[in-house]
């Protein structure tokens, strides 16, 4: 019976001090003490972000954060410009799609990124843009943007620079506001070590003079404008998750104590440490810009995908990721974010070796973990 080791890009392991947080009673969310976890919580959300912007607190799953974004920033056929590299790009695009929104896609293939000169040319081409919707980590693929290069072009124009940060904050080095970002959406459940159930939105003033302008947003639950103003307060419209803020509270502390830039360099060790390892097992990535909060591998020929990730979970107790939709059985995602360390990827990578053994694909048993020791020993 193997241990059971969870690898997946969302949800992700969460540390044993929260998990305790967890199974105390359910509490009254109406309280000085909620009111004070809220206010640290919001505190330490705004060290991550790198911003003094407002951040807002929902629950939702990090969708809903999306869906905040779109609903109170655009109007029914207004025009916003659509950054899209993978099935997260896409779904900016389905919400925006039940919005009315009027979609300027620019779009690449899976593995790739966008680059800044698409979305300069986009920008010139339609100087009427509301917002721009982008992602730093793209999941699907493993792809991290340029964010830092987009909000340079955005801040230039009235239009507002969106991100969707669900899988990337927090894992990739991110500055909210020296890089330009309106609004930035991340969720609980990805490099924030907490189970699902929390998103998080940050509001530049820029954007909240947008927000508060658009007469014609829709949004009930989402309306942004109702929880700015229980923020003076660190109250919330609706009745919050509120066990799952103490326990934020708990993980975000434990980011606090790292230190963000430590937490970036981890994350940028563990990345360099998969990626050596993949290119010692004679396999190839799938991203031609990877980040670091995830390793994308591309199945190779004579293996079958799928069956791998269930021999590797069933033998090996390792949980990795499939491709999504189309990519299904043609990529294998490893997520090395949030409640991660070295020892965790070096597991993994020796798993994924025995697994491909098993499938009988030609590999030097522990190659793949001497390159990630060898790129986790470089100075
Ligand atoms: C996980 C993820 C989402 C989806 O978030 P949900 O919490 O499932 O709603 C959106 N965008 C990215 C980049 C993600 O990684």
């Amino acid at each position: 019976m193997p241990k059971s080791r969870l690898f997946t890009p969302g949800p992700t392991p969460v540390p044993e001090e929260t998990l305790l947080e967890l199974a105390k009673p359910v509490t009254y969310h109406r309280t000085s003490e909620q009111k004070a976890a809220l206010a640290e919580v919001i505190e330490n959300l705004k060290y991550v972000y790198q911003t003094t912007n407002d951040v807002i607190v929902l629950t939702s799953s990090g969708t809903g954060g999306m869906e905040a974004a779109v609903s109170n920033v655009l109007a029914p056929g207004q025009k916003a410009i659509l950054l899209t590299a993978g099935r997260w790009g896409e779904r900016w695009r389905g919400v925006m799609k039940g919005f009315g929104i009027n979609i300027v896609a620019v779009e690449v293939p899976y593995g790739k990124a966008v680059q800044p000169a698409q979305l300069e040319a986009a920008l010139a081409e339609h100087p009427d843009t509301v917002a721009v919707f982008s992602t730093l980590s793209e999941t699907s693929t493993g792809v991290g943007h340029d964010i830092e290069a987009f909000g340079k072009i955005v801040a230039k124009t009235n239009a507002l620079l969106v991100v969707d940060g669900i899988s990337g904050l927090g894992a990739m080095e991110c500055h909210t506001d020296k890089w330009n970002v309106d609004i930035l959406v991340t969720g609980s459940q990805k490099a924030l070590m907490l189970p699902p159930g929390l998103a998080y939105v940050s509001v530049s003033p820029k954007a909240w003079k947008v927000i508060e302008g658009n007469k014609a947003s829709k949004t009930f639950y989402f309306d942004l404008k109702r929880y700015k103003a229980k923020l003076p307060e660190f109250d919330t419209p609706f009745t919050p998750a509120n066990t799952l803020i103490k326990a934020q509270l708990v993980s975000l502390r434990k980011i606090k104590a790292e230190g963000i830039e430590n937490l970036w360099a981890r994350h940028n060790k563990m990345g360099a440490a998969a990626r050596a390892a993949v290119a010692a097992m004679g396999l190839e990535l799938f991203a031609e810009r990877p980040n670091s909060g995830l390793t994308v591998i591309k199945v190779p020929a004579g293996i079958d995908g799928n069956d791998l990730l269930k021999n590797l979970e069933k033998k090996y107790g390792y949980k990795l990721a499939n491709g999504q939709d189309d990519m299904k059985g043609k990529i294998w995602r490893l997520s090395h974010m949030g409640y991660v360390d070295a020892f965790d990827v070096i597991g993994a990578i020796s798993a994924l070796e025995l697994a491909l053994l098993d499938a009988g694909f030609k590999l030097e048993a522990g190659a793949g973990v001497a390159a990630a020791q060898k790129a986790l020993a470089a100075k």
